[in-house]
Parts: structure tokens; sequence; C-alpha cells
């Protein structure tokens, strides 16, 4: 395995791509028998009465769709120490966690070699094509990557986040390696117990290789941005680290320290050129293409509840591209970015047909039925029709269920796609939405996506004061009566009330779905209140998620708030400077 990464040739990846994705529809039915072949003596599929069999018709006829509670008691038996096959033929010997930012805990998933080579497979592609535009040459890549903390389960099964048990995979290093990526960081950094720190070290170590950095990275783009914002407060201490070759004395894990002390040597002209070029820049505008002036591009997710860090990327970037990158979840990845010069806001991604087996519930069937059965109170109640890989329709929006090689079959993964087009004859997907964000009063339904436009909409105001929303969320308010909705805003300074109420009018007036227009102007959804947060909440909100085990790796900021978290809702709720009231209706 090793030897082929170190010699891969990327021209063979894409051409490997390139038949797999133009047979998608037989690839697609090969991969679902060789998942049912080889965990036909799963107890799961046993008990559905599948009977060993692979074809598709009966596949569909006996295993149900599932969310996760209904498999969370398979999955406890397995973290318990049960060995024998319940999902899988091969026991599950580790668990991810998802990053339970939507659901406010995270979520046990099982995790195998299965998923490490598919995730190694969407590297490899997308790295082919992002260097068929953007060549990178030998030298290094500035990542910010942060490995979760890693316990064992009852059973004593290896348990971390899905990015973690990645990181700590052999060919996580060798395909690193191949495509010429290997992280500035050493493994201690990258797997320290403490995230500042690491965060720390990982600037440093990008500062001390600065010429030989290629591209700068994460999984999600929010990591970068939040880097570049504490770079903001610590550059002259970095300066000062490698003007005299000492490292800060806040780092304090002695395994961090002592592999920095084997990079750190003083420099004092290295020092004095960052100095000077920090000096020299106008509200950090262009610092990335400044610090690192070999980098080609940035690269990471920077769709879907990403999308509102890339105004501010961008920033820092100045002139060097951004490209995002793939789609997937801790579930296993879906599909490889493979237009990477198209902007994050049209990124696509299409879909692997030989990592799992993929269906689609086509949303405007799903909306007809809902019309019709008002009584369901969500969608994911109505019986849906899904529809193959190769069926669904450019244009149209899916709600995507995975089968992957990892003991998950025909699950909903909670994601909303719309079919942009296709490669080949796999589909290009565009990221939506979480099925699940949807702020709701009554007849009302706004998802992540509307949240996010209303954002952008109201932030335009804050530009005449030169301030920006740092971070926010939101909830619905059912204490009042009627309900309304609540949006949490951290700013990056004061801004005055004539503007924040102009803002909280513009928020409530963004939301144009009929049922909240229609229900605010008769009163049956209160006025939309808008709650700016102090400096530094939504950094109280990640170090909560941290401490729970998730890693920064793969935050997303949840963006809303449901009954269920309430920890999340009772520290912005206790971080509230100011609140407002719209008057827009
Ligand atoms: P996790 O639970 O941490 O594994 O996160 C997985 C979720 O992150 C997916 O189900 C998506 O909702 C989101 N996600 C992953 N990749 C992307 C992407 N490229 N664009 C938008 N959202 C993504």
């Amino acid at each position: 395995m090793l030897d082929r990464m170190e010699s891969m040739n990327f021209d063979v990846v894409i051409d490997e791509f390139e038949a797999m994705t133009t047979d998608a529809k037989r690839v697609q039915e090969e991969t679902l028998k060789k998942i049912l072949e080889e965990n036909a003596e799963a107890e799961y599929l046993q008990n559905l009465g599948l009977k060993g069999k692979t074809d598709l018709e009966s596949f569909k006829t006996h295993v149900p769709l599932v969310t996760h509670k209904e498999l969370e008691p398979y999955i406890q038996r397995i973290a318990d120490g049960d060995s024998s096959p319940i999902l899988t033929g091969k026991p599950i010997t580790t668990i991810s966690l998802s990053s339970g930012t939507t659901q406010g805990r995270p979520k046990y998933v099982p995790f195998n070699d299965e998923l490490v080579e598919s995730t190694m497979q969407i590297y490899r592609t997308s790295f082919a094509f992002r260097n068929r535009e953007y060549r990178i040459g030998s030298g290094k890549a500035l990542q910010f990557i942060y490995s979760s903390r890693q316990f064992k389960t009852k059973g004593g099964l290896a348990a971390g986040t899905a990015t973690t048990n990645v990181f700590r995979s052999a060919q996580f290093k060798s395909t690193m390696r191949a495509m010429q990526s290997l992280c500035c960081s050493p493994d201690e950094v990258i797997f320290g117990p403490d995230f500042h720190q690491s965060l720390y070290c990982h600037l440093l170590c990008g500062l001390i290789s600065c010429n030989e950095v290629q591209f700068v990275s994460s999984t999600f783009a929010h990591s970068i941005v939040h880097a570049f914002r504490t770079f903001e407060s610590v550059w002259q201490e970095l300066c000062s680290d490698i003007r005299h070759g000492d490292l800060n004395s806040q780092v304090t894990v002695p395994s961090i320290r002592a592999a920095m002390s084997k990079l750190l040597k003083p420099d004092p002209e290295l020092a004095a050129l960052i100095y000077s070029k920090c000096s020299r820049l106008d509200n950090w505008y262009g610092v990335i293409r400044e610090l690192f002036p070999n980098a080609k591009y940035i690269y990471g997710i920077m769709t879907g509840s990403m999308e509102p860090y890339v105004k501010k990327l961008r920033h820092y970037a100045g002139d060097l591209p951004l490209l995002s990158a793939d789609y997937g979840s801790s579930e296993g990845w879906i599909g490889a970015n493979v237009n990477p010069k198209l902007p994050p806001e049209l990124a696509s991604f299409a879909v692997l047909p030989n990592i799992g087996y993929f269906e689609f519930i086509p949303l405007r069937e799903m909306t007809e039925i809902s019309r019709q059965d008002k009584e369901s109170s969500t969608l994911l109640c109505v019986d849906p029709k899904p529809v193959g890989l190769t069926e669904v329709k450019a244009g149209e929006e899916y709600e995507i269920i995975v089968t992957n090689f990892a003991g998950l079959y025909r699950y909903r993964l909670g994601d909303v796609v719309k079919v942009i087009g296709f490669h080949n004859s796999t589909p290009e997907l565009q990221f939506i939405c979480r099925r699940n964000l949807l702020l709701t009063v009554n007849i009302d339904k706004n998802t992540e996506k509307d949240l996010q436009l209303a954002v952008e909409a109201a932030a335009k105001l804050l530009v005449k004061e030169t301030l920006e929303v740092v971070d926010f969320t939101s909830h619905v308010d059912f204490s009042t009566d009627p309900g309304h909705y609540v949006i949490f805003w951290e700013m990056n300074g004061q801004a005055s009330e004539e503007i924040l109420r102009e803002c909280c009018n513009c928020l409530d007036r963004s939301f144009i779905d009929a049922g909240y227009v229609g229900a605010r102007k008769v009163g049956a959804i209160g006025a939309l209140e808008l709650r700016v947060v102090r400096r530094g909440t939504f950094q109280k909100i990640l170090d909560y998620y941290l401490g729970l085990g998730a890693a920064v790796s793969q935050f997303k900021t949840p963006r809303c708030i449901g009954p269920n978290n309430s920890m999340v809702l009772q520290i912005l709720c206790g971080e509230v400077a100011n609140s407002y009231f719209s008057t827009a209706f």
C-alpha cells in the first residue's frame, strides 16, 4: 500500500475516476452487492430477512430507511464490547464521534478500514484534479488540523472524531506524502491535548517554514479563519519566539515543547521580515498571501455552514484562490470537488460510485405529500420514495441516503443536496442545508440557508461602521406567546443602537418564506429579536464542544439551537449585551 501511494500517478487517478463515473450505475450495483455480501452474516440484515440476498429489489424491500436513532441500540452494543456480527460481518473496532453540533451531543458511528480507504480515495481524486489546475511543488502544507480527545468506550473500543481516526491512520501520512502535502507541524502539535496551544504552534510552524508552504488548509474553513483571527492578536509573540528561538511560556504541554524545540532556532532576520510584513498590512488584508509567498491556494470545506466564513477568508487570502474541499461526513464520504476552479459559492461534488450505495429522496415530491398531509409535524414522517444515484434529475433537490461498508444501511444523513448536473453519469451535488435545521414556529419553515441569507443581508448594514459579524446562531423562543425567532450575533466591535435596530428589522424582513411573512403579518409569530452577545461568546461555545470530545477540525457552529441544547443556550443567554425587537411588521 505504502509503495503504491509513494509513487502515485495522478493521471491514473483521474483516468480511474473517469472510467468509474462513466459506468456509475453498474459500479453502484456492484458496490451494493459487495457491501451486502461482506455483511451477510450481520444480525441487523439477518433480522430484516435479507437471507444473504444482494440484489437491489430485495434490499429495498427488506431494509427500511433509518436515522441514527434506530441504529443507536446496535451501535451502543458494539461500543459496549459485543463483538458478534451486529451491523457488519467483521467486528467494528473503532467508533467515530460525529461533531454533534446540530443535535447538541456527539453521535457514535461505526468506523473501519474501508472508511479510511474511501477517505484516501476522495483525497487523491480531488487532489489530482486540483493539481492539474494549481500544481504544487515539493514543500509543506500549513494545515490547521487537530485531534479530538481519544478515549475507550465501555467495551474498550477506541473512540474519537472521524477526522482524528483518519489523521491517526498510517494511510493518512503516506497519502499526504504522495500529495506533497505533509503538514509543517509535528504530530505532537496535531495530537496535542490543548487546542489553543496546538493552534499557536501550527502558526509558529507555518511561519518557520513560510517559504516552503505550498497551501494552507483545514478540514472546515472555520478553522483557518479562527487561526488568522488568533494570529491578529498573537503575531508579535510569534515574532518574538522566532527572534529568540524560544517558545512562548504559555505553551506548557511537555511533548509539544520538546517537539517545537527541535524546529525553533533563533532567526532574527525572519522575525524582522514577518514583523515588517505584518506592520504594513491594512486591516490584515492578504495576510496569508504575504506570509506564505509560495502558497498556491487555500483549501478546506467552504460550503454549507462554512459559507459565512468565506468573506473573511477572502480578506485574509488576498489574491490567493480559495478552493473548496470535498463532501462527506463521519458516516462516510460522498463526493469530490473535481472542478477546483469554481469559487466556493458554486462548488459541487461528483459522487464516487464505489464508496457506498447512495439513494436520494426527491424533496419536491415530499413537499407535495406534506402539503396534503397537514398533520405530519415533520417532513421526515412521510413515506418517501428514494431514487438511485443515476436516476436523479438536474435542478432537483434531494435528501441523501447512505449505505456504507461500515454497517449503515439506508441511513438518512439529514443533508439536503441539489443536483446541478452530471460528471459522466454520476451526479454533481451542491450542498444545500441540514434537513432538520428548521426555524419554525407554526406554518413557517426556514432552513440554515435562509438564516444565512438573512444574516448576510443584515450584516451589510454594518459595513458603514466597518464592523462585521464574527459568528451567529438562532433559536425559536416559545416562552413568549406567540413564539418568535431569536438571532444571536457576535460582532467585532460596538455598533450604534440605530444600526442595530435597522439590522434587526432587516433580519425580520429577509425571511421571505410565505408562511413566515403571512404569520408575522397577522401576529401569529412574534417580532424577531436580535440579541447581541459579547466578544468571545462563540469561542466559549467552541470550548464547550471541545470539552464534550469534539475536535476543532470538525467543528461547525450550530446555526439553530434547539430545546435539547440547553447548555449552549445558557452560554448564549448569559452573554447577551443588548437585545432588539423588530418593528418591521
Ligand atoms: P460530521 O457530523 O462532523 O461528520 O459532519 C458531517 C456533516 O458536515 C455533513 O453531513 C454535512 O452536513 C456537513 N458537510 C460535510 N462536508 C460538507 C461540504 N463539503 N459542504 C457542506 N457541508 C458539508
